[in-house]
């Protein structure tokens, strides 16, 4: 038995990535889906990847809410921390009336057709926030969109989540949960719509950038069979090729549900947490249990992505 001490090294990151640049490894945990301060999320990027390094990820995704500028100090730190990386985004759709998340990973953050059309994504979010304030002052509480504005790091970026934080702290709430349930969900009382990017424009976006298109937690959406039939359908017309199966926003047991439609209409895996910050959610990074063993995982596609 060796009763050596450790040393230091034992507990230095494994530097995987270059194996996975390779194909010459699986992640042993990937984890493509999380938001730093540059959208909704609390921590800065540096942050964020000293976590998810921490947590044993071997191949990490930043994916803010229709925005980049986090993407190249997240990318410098992952490389300080032996961590594969992939720049993402996750961008903000409204198809047949509801709001679709489509995230992108392996992109060029500095693609000009892309950076275009996040910046118009973003633009109507100042008054719809202003809206949204206007219907919780009427529902008796004051204040939320300069209270909202001090949980905010990218003002274009105001979101519901923001307004969240904020009535929790003002105890109109005792949790982000009971905010949405109460007032902010999709066809809630202080909800404000916003029309955002077609489901069309959103890919060829991130086409453009030389990523993959990857259809965000849809055990989220709330459209009919029928209907998400037709997203699918329409989203791998539009050159989509992903779909989130493990993901933070999904329950665990809606896994396999969406492991099947992704062997169904041909979809490769993305596996995420879906992480905003320490005291917001279940799932911390790294967290998610793995795929299953015979989807097509998204990585596969993108490894000359990887940085
Ligand atoms: P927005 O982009 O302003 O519409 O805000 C959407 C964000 O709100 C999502 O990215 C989530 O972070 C958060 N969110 C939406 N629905 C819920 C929910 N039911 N519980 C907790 N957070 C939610
Ligand atoms: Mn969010
Ligand atoms: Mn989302
Ligand atoms: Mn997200």
């Amino acid at each position: 038995m060796n009763n050596a001490p450790y040393t230091p090294h034992d507990f230095q990151p494994t530097d995987h990535s270059l194996l996975i640049r390779q194909g010459g490894l699986l992640p042993l945990s990937a984890d493509l889906h999380c938001h730093s301060h540059f959208s909704d999320g609390v921590l800065p990027p540096e942050m964020l990847a000293a976590r998810a390094a921490e947590r044993g990820v071997d191949l990490w995704a930043l994916t803010d809410h229709d925005e980049v500028s986090g993407i190249a100090t997240a990318q410098q730190a992952a490389k300080q921390h032996g961590m594969a990386f992939l720049a993402g985004a996750e961008i903000s759709v409204t198809w047949l009336g509801r709001t679709v998340h489509i995230v992108g990973l392996g992109l060029d953050a500095t693609d000009p057709t892309l950076l275009a059309g996040l910046q118009q994504t973003r633009s109507g979010r100042v008054n719809r926030a202003k809206g949204m304030a206007d219907a919780l002052a009427k529902l008796g509480m004051q204040g939320a969109y300069e209270g909202a504005l001090k949980f905010v790091s990218n003002p274009e970026l105001i979101s519901r989540t923001h307004f969240a934080r904020y009535l929790v702290e003002a105890g109109h709430c005792a949790s982000m949960q009971q905010v949405f349930d109460q007032y902010l969900h999709d066809d809630g009382p202080a909800y404000v719509d916003l029309q955002w990017a077609k489901l069309e424009e959103a890919v060829s976006w991130i086409m453009s950038a030389g990523g993959v298109a990857v259809i965000a937690h849809p055990g989220r959406y709330k459209y009919s069979s029928l209907e998400f039939d037709t997203l699918f359908k329409s989203f791998k017309a539009a050159g989509g090729l992903g779909i989130e199966v493990n993901t933070g926003s999904h329950r665990p047991r809606e896994y396999a549900q969406y492991a099947q439609v992704a062997r169904d209409y041909g979809f490769l895996a993305s596996i995420g947490s879906d992480f905003h910050g320490p005291d917001d959610g279940v799932f911390d990074l790294g967290s998610i249990a793995p795929l299953a063993a015979d989807l097509k995982p998204v990585w596969q596609e993108l490894g000359h992505k990887i940085s």
